[in-house]
């Protein structure tokens, strides 16, 4: 049973998580093993855009083919989420904090049951380019949807974001970040993955939860720093819509075996045993991913010529040094050595010196110590 959304009349009908509008599209038709490919195509066949899209999600990132960026990238994201109460729900395709709509909304319990309600609050934001992306919501997926050069991690956060005044399914961003197991649990994730219900059913419970705030801005203000991949897909659930903007997070943040069990169990209950939600990759297509910081310093143009300019001064340097090293030695009277290079006896001194430890072997350190020169 959902919760009453007789009150969000604005409500987008983006199913970023929920069931598509006949509710039978599956992960895997077969309880208890990982998703499918056949199962979701078949499965997924009446949402035309999941089977003949060309700019589908998830991907695999092939790290090496992750082109530098055209533009700069770094700094170009920039979260400014609110720290506001949660309304940690399950969809019956996973938890989800919040509702998938610009406003803020909590659970109140009324005479017969619950509903929801604008509270006036802002969720916040991010600055992508400059353009504002109010958020929306945060669901995950586990194992993780996105891969990294063919490898999945046990869980996957995706931030939803729509471009300030679009509606409908225009202008969205999904913000990823990836976690990695670990001994210890995640604190970030302890503060709410006790809240959400394991079932259905269960959201009616969630107006007697306690109000609780997490800090969403703390989490991907410690991420972005570490740089992204960028490119651009879509929803990863029907009807698998284009033209969203993606961007994963390269910093991982780590998770216990225990919180992934738990999603896995939630999923499990209502999804008939089923305790995966990523859908498989999809094929690249005539799409490049790019990629920001660290790397993209060394592998931009501008990096490429720094460094290139860099090398060749040094090269010229050592030469220099080199050919004063050996003219130097080849010569029993340093006076006239100094008086042929023009160099004054400072500056001999210092050149002396550079070329023993630049160019100068230690044999020949050795015959220049004795005095055998
Ligand atoms: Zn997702």
């Amino acid at each position: 049973m959902r919760r009453c959304h007789g009150a969000l009349p604005v409500l987008l009908a983006l199913p970023v998580l929920g069931a598509g509008p006949n509710g039978d599209w599956v992960y895997t038709k077969t309880p208890g093993t990982p998703s499918n490919r056949a199962d979701q195509l078949e499965s997924w066949s009446e949402f035309h855009t999941c089977i003949e899209g060309r700019s589908q999600s998830p991907i695999d990132i092939v790290t090496a083919d992750a082109a530098p960026a055209a533009e700069a990238l770094d700094g170009a994201i920039v979260p400014r989420l609110e720290t506001v109460p949660i309304l940690p729900w399950n969809t019956g395709h996973g938890f989800q904090l919040h509702e998938t709509n610009p406003e803020h909304f909590q659970v109140i319990a009324n005479g017969t049951g619950t509903t929801e309600e604008p509270t006036g609050l802002s969720k916040g934001y991010t600055l992508m380019h400059g353009d504002q992306y109010n958020f929306y919501q945060v669901h995950w997926h586990t194992p993780s949807e996105n891969t990294i050069d063919g490898a999945h991690f046990p869980l996957e956060a995706h931030f939803v974001h729509q471009l300030n005044g679009s509606t409908g399914y225009t202008n969205l961003a999904v913000i990823a970040v990836l976690y990695e197991l670990q001994e210890d649990c995640s604190d970030f994730l302890g503060d709410f993955w006790g809240y959400f219900p394991l079932a259905e059913e269960d959201n009616d419970n969630l107006a007697s939860i306690p109000d609780r705030v997490v800090d969403l801005q703390g989490m991907l203000e410690t991420a972005v720093p570490g740089g992204y991949y960028h490119w651009s897909g879509s929803l990863t659930t029907p009807p698998c819509t284009e033209g969203v903007t993606w961007v994963l997070l390269k910093t991982r943040l780590g998770v216990c075996q225990r919180q992934v069990d738990k999603l896995a169990s939630a999923l499990s209950t209502t999804q008939h045993g089923v305790r995966v939600n990523n859908r498989m990759t999809q094929p690249l297509n005539q799409r490049v991913v790019t990629q920001t910081a660290p790397e993209d310093a060394l592998l931009s143009p501008y990096g490429i010529a720094f460094y290139s300019l860099l090398g060749f001064f040094w090269f010229f340097l050592l030469l220099l040094l080199g050919v004063a090293c050996c003219r130097r030695r080849s010569s029993p009277n340093t006076k006239l050595f100094e008086a042929e290079m023009g160099v004054p006896e400072l500056g001999m001194a210092k050149a002396d010196g550079a070329k023993a430890a630049v160019r100068c072997g230690p044999e020949e350190e050795g015959r220049e110590h004795n005095g055998h020169l």
